[in-house]
């Protein structure tokens, strides 16, 4: 959470920083800011809310050394006065932070003679580096003597009036370095993630936790301490439109639709790394899935998965619940950590607790060079292309699809899995027309105006519900609620009232006819039914058809839920691309 960006070059840097922070407000839409340094001042601009409504830059100076943030607020309101860039007593250092400092209340106490102007942790990292700086010490040095105070997760950037040089360090918060093309030699940026700088460059230098990057005419690496470490660029593959809104209204639609292709694009994988981590998965004593909201319940559906076609039992664990596992843990577990970004934290974490235990770590991820990617003994790329709405989409199915191909790997059937998901792969492509978007709005209109809705499923549509419910939850704000069919006479069954909207999530499989009872036990207290199935059936009130394609019955299940999400949050007049208090790439805990 939080996109951070720095530039230095000819070019206007504010302008590419203004630039870059539109690419990254994904990853927060609170509140804005940047920082000019020209001489003998850096010049300041902060505002609360989103990036992508201000039009004029004509006020900022044109100097070519620039930072900015688009901030999701950890500590301290959102207001202009916690906005990014923080500075000193004296407004001759800057910062921008992506991450929180646990220990800022202590380090506060020490800065005594400081005055603060936030209620931020991250002004504390300006204030140390002031005081470091009062003491005799250059600023790259105070820089790192800053750092090095610091507890918790954090990506920072720096600028000081004093000094050419921006200093950028990392630890636990991602933190890329773009390194400019041949016409702009002497060119970089520094930012969060690569789509902020992705026009410009595609030659990248992932840094490392407890590295600092010290940029000026060139660029040098070393550690907390000063040590030069070496850091070489690699080339990526993503072209700027894949980041693009081509023509769509918003990057929701525009990723739901995708799925037209990327679920081929997720199962097209080198087949020997598929092998190589389902011989992991078979040799393991103990394998858990582990993520966070939605990839946690893409994990629960692999599962279902595993068991179905591997006959393997795998455990299912929320990152933020993992470490309270650590007992259970030995050097023959194996964990596979599933995230779009690469970058959760909670996952991040999870993955520190099991590699203490001596476990070895897979990934599922869609961006390569990723903080999770690189702590892995092995990772698996999704293939999808940037995913920038904050709620994921054509990642999730991606990551079902790879899920259900190591299953069918570990069972050594992996032909007859290739061969099968590439049909569903042509069957999504085929359902996702004009008239099946069409069919979809107009439920969407039929149930915005309630306030809740439930949604059932059993076995590998029992996760899907859950799923379901997120989408209608984070994007249109309906107080949606997931259920196992079974569970409803249990507790919920209770909260049915005359209209309210359920959905049952129903496939071909041994689990349907129980499902369709358990909708027709709603439909009698008033219940209005939505069928997500393959077939009609006399007791949906609405039915959204699916194509039938067995065991892979989550991947065409979720894409319906999905769109119903988009066109309901249309509907409710909520922006889908940015949903009140979220943000993607979830890198706080
Ligand atoms: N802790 C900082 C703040 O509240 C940064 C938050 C973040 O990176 O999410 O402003």
């Amino acid at each position: 959470m939080c996109g951070i960006i720095g530039y230095v070059g000819n070019r206007n840097g504010s302008d590419v920083v203004i630039n870059g922070l539109k690419k990254l407000e994904y990853r927060g839409y609170d509140s804005w800011g940047v920082a000019v340094k020209g001489n003998p001042s850096i010049s300041i601009q902060k505002q609360v809310g989103k990036i992508s409504d201000f039009k004029d830059v004509g006020s900022f100076p044109s100097d070519g050394i620039a930072i900015g943030h688009t901030r999701w607020a950890t500590n301290g309101k959102v207001t202009k006065e916690n906005s990014h860039p923080h500075t000193c007593c004296t407004g001759k250092i800057a910062v921008v932070h992506n991450g929180i400092i646990e220990n800022y209340q202590e380090l506060k106490k020490e800065l005594v003679s400081h005055t603060f102007s936030s209620e931020t942790d991250t002004e504390i990292i300006s204030h140390l580096i002031e005081e470091n700086m009062d003491s005799g010490l250059g600023f790259e040095d105070s820089v790192r003597a800053a750092i090095t105070r610091l507890d918790g997760r954090f990506a920072v950037v720096a600028v000081c009036t004093s000094s050419d040089k921006v200093v950028a360090a990392r630890k636990g918060s991602p933190l890329v370095i773009g390194v400019g093309d041949c016409a702009h030699e002497g060119e970089f940026f520094v930012a969060s993630d690569i789509p902020a700088f992705l026009e410009y460059t595609n030659k990248v230098v992932f840094l490392e936790d407890g590295d600092v990057a010290i940029i000026h005419d060139g660029i040098r690496y070393s550690d907390f301490y000063g040590k030069r470490v070496e850091r070489l660029p690699t080339e990526i593959s993503w072209g700027v439109e894949q980041a693009e809104l081509n023509g769509h209204e918003h990057y929701m639609i525009k990723e739901i639709l995708e799925q037209k292709d990327t679920i081929r694009m997720a199962i097209t994988q080198e087949e020997d790394r598929i092998m190589r981590v389902a011989d992991m998965i078979n040799r393991s004593f103990g394998t858990f899935f582990i993520g966070c909201g939605t990839a946690g319940k893409v994990g629960s559906i692999g599962s279902y998965l595993f068991s179905s076609i591997a006959g393997k039992h795998v455990n299912c664990v929320v990152g933020s619940e993992f470490p309270n596992y650590h007992d259970f843990l030995t050097d023959k577990t194996l964990i596979v950590c599933i995230s779009q970004s690469g970058e959760t934290a909670d996952t991040l974490e999870a993955i520190e607790v099991a590699k203490k235990k001596g476990c070895k770590v897979v990934s599922i991820v869609n961006v390569m060079g990723s903080t999770m990617m690189r702590m892995s003994d092995d990772y698996i790329m999704c293939n999808s292309g940037p995913e920038k709405a904050v709620c994921s989409t054509k990642v999730t199915t991606a990551q079902i699809a790879i899920l259900m191909k190591l299953a069918y790997a570990c069972a050594g059937r992996l032909d007859e899995g290739n061969r099968f998901l590439s049909s569903v792969s042509t069957k999504v492509e085929i359902m996702l027309d004009d008239k099946y978007l069409e069919n979809v709005q107009f439920l969407a209109k039929r149930i915005a105006g309630h306030e809740s809705m439930y949604i059932i499923g059993r076995s590998h549509n029992y996760p899907v519900a859950l799923e379901g419910a997120i989408k209608m939850q984070e994007v249109p704000y309906i107080h949606a609620e997931g259920f196992a069919g079974g569970e409803l006479k249990h507790g919920p069954i209770a909260l049915i009232q005359n209209g309210t909207p359920c959905i049952a999530l129903v496939a071909n499989d041994d689990v349907k006819k129980d499902t369709i009872i358990n909708a027709l036990e709603i439909k009698s207290r008033g219940g209005f039914i939505i069928g997500i199935a393959p077939e009609n059936n006399e007791v949906f009130d609405f039915w959204v058809p699916v194509p039938d394609v067995g065991l892979a019955s989550p991947i065409v299940n979720i894409i319906p839920m999905q769109l119903l999400s988009y066109f309901t949050a249309l509907e409710r007049k909520c922006d889908p691309d940015k949903p009140r208090n979220l943000a993607k790439s979830v890198t706080v805990k």
